[in-house]
């Protein structure tokens, strides 16, 4: 849906507007991830030169303070001296062997230690690929076909999971895609999410053919809409009951919300799980782990193939080594309170102008819904008045904040938002709010 953007632009962009008309000549949309294009608020997509703990500047030379940091790996926030000393030094010793390295022990061993069902660790070097040898080895393990997720999760552009997919597929407010064949996707079981009564009823229709639920361990890519009480749980029972494998992916709480993510806060103890983001420290390092013996399967142990050239690359597993080792209490009591603070700067915000919102909050992930009811699942979230969230996003961002691009995404933020970037964004919210409540559609 294209949206009538109703707040005047104070500003410009002279030189990311030229670098995005070089970069549309060579890159389709310009850019080489959708929603980074800002289809779904419209304007000039910023191109970023550098970041700096909470703050980016553009290409213009404007500063923003960063409510993304880069979609959630940036937890210590940008250029953080200990990961780049450990990048540089890493770097210093060659880029790619294509061995064993002594940093893939490393991280995959922090990993094992933070949480407790990941007993082994395949590293891979994005989340889709994290997400995509986990389905394949659910396969594999179980000897069936079918997958099932929900509505609204994103979990990479896998074929078989590009149904119903949030993210950039919510934005986009694309059913599904041209290029995802019938038959890739014919396996694939699309249910609303929240609902286990849903669950039960597929597993009954599907007997001895499921093999395995995947789901967000708290969804953020429709924004951010937590599991139900029990749901989790559920879903894990259903699972057992029915001989197939339960996959939380963690590619975006993992690491984040917790030190061992969302099942440090839920405990339900998932059969695999995926990662990716902060563990890779700003590089391209992501995992996919759990029970041995399914992992036994996977080759050269067992007979699934997954392989990869760079898996496991010495500069990504140094960075995300040293940004783990970095993530301790303290950095996610840090993160946790910030994210509290602005939570509660958003709603002062909306509610003065009489803006109906749900802030929505998952650990120290959080979004606002443009609505009035709660949100628990995609029909709910796609039915708010994203133009208010146009709005308010342009409001902020020609203020100096810069937020998603996007009503459906979470916020992060970084243990280097310090008092400063938390008063630079209170400065910022009343006339964003405002903008919001003017909106029209
Ligand atoms: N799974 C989840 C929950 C995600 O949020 C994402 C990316 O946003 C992915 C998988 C895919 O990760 P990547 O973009 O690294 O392929």
């Amino acid at each position: 849906m294209q949206v009538r953007i109703t707040v005047s632009f104070p500003y410009e962009a002279p030189v990311s507007q030229s670098l995005f008309e070089r970069a549309s000549a060579v890159t389709p949309g310009g850019v080489n991830s959708p929603v980074r294009a800002f289809r779904a608020v419209g304007g000039t997509p910023r191109f970023m030169v550098s970041g700096t703990g909470p703050y980016l500047t553009d290409a213009d030379g404007r500063e923003y303070v960063d409510l993304v940091c880069s979609w959630g790996p940036m937890i210590l926030g940008h250029s953080h001296p200990e990961v780049i000393a450990a990048v540089q030094d890493a770097v210093s010793r060659g880029t790619s062997f294509g061995t064993p390295g002594a940093g893939e022990v490393e991280l995959a061993e922090e990993i094992v230690a933070r949480i407790e069902p990941v007993e082994q660790v395949r590293l891979v070097s994005s989340g889709t690929e994290a997400t995509m040898s986990a389905i394949r080895l659910a396969r594999g393990f179980t000897g069936r076909p079918k997958v099932v997720k929900f509505a609204g999760c994103y979990h990479g552009h896998v074929d078989a999971l590009l149904a119903a997919a949030g993210s950039g597929v919510a934005t986009f407010g694309l059913p599904d895609t041209p290029g995802v064949t019938g038959a890739q996707a014919g396996d694939t079981i699309v249910l609303p999410y929240n609902d286990l009564e849903a669950v039960r009823t597929a597993f009954a229709a599907h007997p001895g053919e499921i093999a395995c639920v995947i789901t967000e361990a708290s969804p953020g890519n429709m924004g951010v809409v937590p599991p139900l009480p029990g749901f989790n749980q559920g879903l894990k029972d259903i699972c057992s009951d029915n001989g197939a494998l339960y996959i939380s992916d963690e590619v975006m709480t993992g690491f984040r919300v917790s030190k061992s993510g969302w099942y440090g806060i839920d405990g339900v103890r998932p059969d695999l799980m995926t990662f990716g983001k902060v563990m890779g420290g700003g590089f391209p390092a992501a995992a996919f782990g759990g029970r041995a013996d399914v992992m036994a399967h996977l080759a050269p142990a067992g007979p699934v193939y997954q392989a990869g050239t760079l898996s496991g690359n010495p500069i990504a597993t140094a960075a995300g080594v040293a940004q783990l080792r970095l993530l301790d209490d303290a950095a996610y009591e840090k993160v946790d309170a910030v994210s509290a603070e602005l939570r509660a700067l958003v709603t002062e915000a909306l509610a003065k102008e009489g803006v109906a919102h749900r802030l929505q909050v998952a650990g120290n992930m959080f979004s606002v819904f443009f609505t009035g009811a709660d949100v628990t699942n995609y029909e709910e979230a796609k039915a708010q008045e994203s133009f208010r969230f146009t709005a308010f996003f342009h409001s902020m961002l020609a203020q100096g904040v810069y937020l998603p691009p996007s009503a459906f995404e979470s916020w992060f933020v970084s243990t280097a938002h310090d008092t400063q970037a938390v008063e630079r964004i209170a400065a910022a919210l009343p006339a964003a709010a405002r903008a919001a409540a003017e909106a029209t559609e």
